[in-house]
């Protein structure tokens, strides 16, 4: 391997005794790891992570690091969120090296930036590492462009969901804009949200599509219309995690799968072994 290659870990950013490294995970497959993050995992004491974290990827910590669990699980009683910034706080008060590891990136939809205020009101030091978020990354693994000339100038990313359950989002000016939109945990309420985009304006016929378990073994892609997708969504019974992605970015999929059937299989790392 390449000297410059081996000489990235020898030299990797120290994560120090009573810190906290906010790392994003990327949207699943190990692949998708930042050296940063690998770094975070080669050096942490403590892993506190979430559900959307993979196995494989928790599997790379020291192995005597402790893992702890602190994620939410989509409709399921979850780990107050007071007691996981509380726990961080905490766990670097007693010096050690931790690793706050999210699925994506952790600013975007990941609590991420609440986390971080409250280890700054006490002080703790702390480093953000992005990662590459599910909404864009999750998408262009499936074959999803975020934007493409002519089509659009902007891409709308929405939680479907916020966390007391209503959303304030007006759906009949983000249809008036006339731009992609990607849902972000948009599987429960689906129905209401094509619904009222499609009363804002947004044709019907707009392509749609969800992907869930985006860059995963489990992955699945389901392409149809906003019109059509909350009755698809049931059929399939495609479950959480899942974005949904409405706008002309879906059809290029079909086009690029129609120029070179078997380009959809995705890099996975580790790959299998042959
Ligand atoms: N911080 C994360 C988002 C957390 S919110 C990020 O930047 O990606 C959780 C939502 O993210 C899920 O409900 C789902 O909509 C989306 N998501 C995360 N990982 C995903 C994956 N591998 N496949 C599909 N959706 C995913």
């Amino acid at each position: 391997m390449n000297q410059a290659l081996t000489g990235l870990m020898d030299r990797m950013p120290v994560l120090e005794p009573g810190h906290v490294w906010l790392v994003g995970a990327g949207p699943g497959d190990p692949g998708y790891l930042s050296l940063f993050a690998l770094a975070g995992l080669a050096q942490a004491d403590v892993v506190v992570h979430d559900a959307l974290v993979d196995q494989r990827v928790l599997d790379l910590a020291r192995p005597e690091a402790t893992r702890v669990f602190a994620g939410k699980r989509g409709g399921r009683p979850s780990v107050d969120q007071a007691d996981v910034t509380a726990q961080l706080v905490a766990l670097a008060r007693e010096g050690r090296r931790v690793l706050r590891l999210k699925g994506g990136d952790p600013f975007v939809f990941g609590r991420g930036g609440e986390e971080a205020l409250t280890l700054a009101l006490y002080k703790v030091p702390f480093r953000v590492v992005p990662g590459a978020t599910a909404g864009l990354a999750g998408l262009a693994a499936a074959l999803i462009p975020a934007t493409l000339r002519g089509i659009n100038q902007a891409i709308v990313l929405a939680t479907g969901h916020d966390a007391e359950g209503a959303d304030g989002l007006d759906w009949a000016a983000l249809a008036r804009l006339g731009q992609p939109i990607v849902l972000y945990m948009g599987m429960a309420n689906i129905e209401r949200i094509a619904a009222e985009l499609i009363a804002g304006g947004m044709a019907a016929e707009t392509a749609a599509a969800v992907i869930a378990s985006a860059t995963l073994p489990g992955e699945r892609v389901l392409v149809s219309t906003l019109g059509a997708l909350p009755a698809a969504v049931r059929t399939a019974r495609l479950s959480a995690p899942a974005l949904v992605a409405i706008g002309e970015i879906v059809a290029i999929r079909g086009r690029l799968l129609e120029l070179m059937p078997g380009i959809e299989g995705a890099l996975h790392w580790p790959a299998a072994r042959t």
